[in-house]
């Protein structure tokens, strides 16, 4: 079976773990801080918080941006779950904003929309998490605009982004954003294992990211607040100001992360390279293969093409079968958030969201991960072409 993902790890990557088990630290330490320099760095952001998944990046980000019970967060349907589930750890309601049917990222127009009726009702979102679907940048700055008019926080879902850039920014610069989040799980751009990260350019909420990672403990005597330890405090003397978590990112996993950072570049070349690939040898089937935007460069962690026009979901499930038969591991990627059987209990149901539910019954993710070679990316082509052909031909004979 062909994957859709797939990690890479060199002899690099084994030993920059391996000089970490030996020594001092190996949980968060000198590793995790250069791990969180270099990527800062990279992005141009002015803080970086590493933790052990990005899931916890968007839980602290979310308690930091202060999001509670009654308060709302909007994510797009299109997403892994873990975009939405960030607002209910806190409390809030979730609610979502449909995709646009061509860069399948969340819709300004749509999201214009449903804030100026928010408005007039009284209910507009304390917090938004566009996601950079697929690697493709989100239209940040339009979205930005947005959060100053209607007055939310800007949480961006940068998982599938490490590497990409807009109009020459790069994603996690947070230019347009209050805070962004990348995820280092083994079938994204780099990984650490397992691992997350939150960039921000705030002081204040890095500061706080950075107590909730650790139990909401602070040792910054400037910042103490017991009568007994102001002026003078004991060197043993730390605070728990509120009410954290154990988030923290390994040294050994900052070691293999940082490894793999310092291939960033070739990674992401690596991939525009397949989907150009792809993109030739697809360009003729029955197919709507990815579009980049003006002005963007993906990070191409998925490849997703979509059956053209409204194909039935038998016809869609028969082309996923006839391809996993053939050894093509494709997947699809996102089941819409809002009909998982956890949302639809909030009441949410079909229809709702007609653009990622119709992307939902077209999609999938052919493989794609920087060291396929072309004879595996020509097994794809060709049991995608054949695969089409043979599907079709049922499809229409019925
Ligand atoms: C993978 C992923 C996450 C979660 O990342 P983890 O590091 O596994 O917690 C969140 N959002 C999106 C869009 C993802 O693809």
């Amino acid at each position: 079976m062909i994957p859709y993902g797939r990690q890479e790890i060199t002899s690099d990557d084994i030993d920059a773990v391996t000089a970490v088990l030996g020594a001092d630290f190996i949980t968060q330490g000198p590793a995790v801080s250069a791990f969180e320099g270099a990527v800062a760095g990279h992005v141009n952001a002015g803080f970086a918080i590493a933790v052990n998944s990005a899931t916890s990046a968007l839980h602290i980000a979310c308690m930091a941006l202060g999001l509670g019970p009654g308060d709302r967060l909007w994510t797009v349907p299109n997403t892994f779950v873990a975009s939405a589930n960030c607002g209910r750890y806190c409390g809030a309601t979730v609610d979502f904003v449909d995709i646009d049917p061509v860069s399948w990222n969340m819709s300004v127009p749509a999201l214009r929309a449903k804030l100026v009726q928010a408005r007039r009702e009284g209910t507009l979102p304390k917090v938004v998490v566009p996601v950079h679907f697929a690697g493709q940048p989100t239209e940040q700055e339009e979205i930005w605009s947005l959060a100053r008019e209607f007055g939310f926080r800007v949480l961006e879902d940068a998982s599938h982004a490490v590497g990409a850039a807009r109009n020459g920014e790069r994603v996690g610069s947070c230019r347009w954003s209050d805070v962004a989040v990348f995820s280092f799980h083994p079938v994204k751009i780099i990984t650490s294992g397992e691992g997350g990260m939150a960039l921000t350019n705030d002081s204040e909420l890095a500061a706080r990211m950075s107590r909730l990672r650790t139990h909401g403990i602070t040792r910054d005597a400037a910042l103490f607040v017991d009568d007994r330890a102001r002026g003078n405090p004991p060197p043993w003397h730390y605070e728990q100001h509120e009410l954290g978590l154990n988030y923290r990112m390994t040294d050994i996993h900052a070691a293999l992360g940082l490894s793999q950072f310092g291939r960033l570049e070739h990674y992401v070349g690596r991939r525009n390279e397949i989907a150009r690939r792809y993109m030739e040898q697809l360009s003729g089937l029955d197919l709507q293969l990815p579009s980049v935007l003006p002005g963007n460069l993906s990070a191409f962690h998925l490849f997703v093409v979509r059956l053209a026009g409204n194909p039935s979901p038998a016809r869609h499930r028969r082309v996923f079968e006839t391809l996993r038969a053939a050894g093509i591991g494709v997947n699809v990627h996102y089941i819409p958030v809002h009909l998982q059987p956890y949302y639809r209990e909030a009441g949410f149901g079909e229809g709702q969201f007609p653009e990622s539910e119709r992307y939902a019954h077209s999609a999938f993710s052919l493989p794609m991960f920087p060291t396929m070679t072309e004879l595996q990316q020509q097994t794809v082509v060709d049991a995608v072409a054949d695969c089409l052909g043979e599907t079709g031909q049922s499809a229409s004979s019925r």
